[in-house]
């Protein structure tokens, strides 16, 4: 059976790198750690703090935090001991290296966050960009390794206009024993390939996304639009969006699975070489994409540079005949 979207419609492909976050004010890899350094309320928490001694202790941090390593050294380092499963020292047995691990990766999903959302400094040009997008009258797909959720966030025209998102991962979000108690504000509809095909824009957030809670347990993603990551830097958990007893009180909890009630992550993958694709929700997504960039015949890259710990994204295109793209 022919598919009538392959036949009918010019399928584009945009590959969005970290260029089209920085305009929003999302800081580039290498301004990360300096804001971890500068930031008040991240140095001084106890996680920061936990951190930024790591750092001084086998990276020869100084006072003045001005002799920064990479985040991809750090990574490379605490992976090394981790995957090994030995310890550096006796200061840092590899309990401790994988518990630095998860804190640095909060530490970052907060920064992002503080740098972010005290205001999408984008959304004019984002607006812009989708409506010329649509305008293309293409099969348009997004694939992007950027975690923060600026340009997804001004799509919101277009779903005035009966476009939807489809992120190609089955959410919590279409299932009522993890909806009951969630706030209306975060229900997802599920989109549905309709009449009109062109109106579903597909989207692959391949190293996840901070809106994306995990729970390992269920192995289930709850997207939680316009939420974001909030850990609690004191002790590392995650807080969940506010829910409404009985009473209409709010409350804010742990963020915990409401079926199981194990505690939810964030769900992404930090710029490390050690890319853990053990995760089957992002592998299926990461093969989702090599399908759609196979039957593509325009890719675009905005803001995309190849870095050298997405060696997998090259992989990825070494899969596709991309002398056959435009
Ligand atoms: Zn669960």
């Amino acid at each position: 059976m022919i598919n009538i979207e392959e036949q009918t419609t010019t399928n584009t492909v945009i590959f969005l790198g970290a260029g089209i976050s920085y305009v929003a004010g999302v800081p580039i890899q290498s301004e990360i750690l300096k804001t971890i350094c500068n930031n008040k309320e991240i140095f001084y928490s106890n996680n920061g703090n936990i951190f930024i001694k790591f750092l001084k202790d086998n990276f020869g941090l100084n006072e003045n935090c001005d002799n920064l390593p990479t985040i991809e050294e750090i990574y490379f380092f605490l992976d090394f001991f981790i995957s090994q499963n030995e310890n550096l020292n006796s200061k840092y047995p590899v309990e401790k290296l994988k518990n630095i691990w998860n804190i640095f990766t909060q530490l970052i999903c907060s920064v992002i966050e503080t740098e972010v959302y005290v205001g999408n400094k984008a959304d004019n040009a984002y607006n812009k960009f989708w409506q010329k997008l649509v305008e293309l009258n293409h099969k348009i797909s997004i694939i992007t390794t950027n975690y923060d959720s600026c340009f997804f966030e001004s799509f919101d025209n277009l779903y005035s206009q009966n476009y939807l998102l489809n992120y190609n991962i089955d959410f919590a979000n279409y299932y009522d024993e993890y909806m009951r108690d969630i706030n209306s504000f975060f229900w997802w509809d599920k989109a549905e390939e309709g009449v009109n095909n062109t109106k579903i824009i597909d989207v692959y957030k391949l190293h996840g996304s901070l809106e994306w809670l995990y729970c390992s347990n269920c192995n289930k993603v709850m997207h939680l639009p316009f939420f974001h990551a909030n850990y609690n830097l004191e002790n590392g958990e995650l807080k969940q969006p506010l829910i409404f007893n009985e009473k209409g009180e709010s409350i804010q909890r742990i963020a915990t699975c409401p079926v199981d009630k194990c505690k939810y992550q964030i769900l992404i993958v930090p710029p490390t070489y050690n890319k853990n694709f053990n995760n089957s929700i992002l592998k299926d997504l990461y093969f989702k994409a090599l399908r759609k960039l196979r039957m593509a015949k325009n890719i675009i890259f905005i803001g995309y540079s190849f870095p050298d710990a997405d060696y997998h994204i090259k992989a990825l295109f070494n899969r596709v005949n991309m002398s056959k793209k435009m």
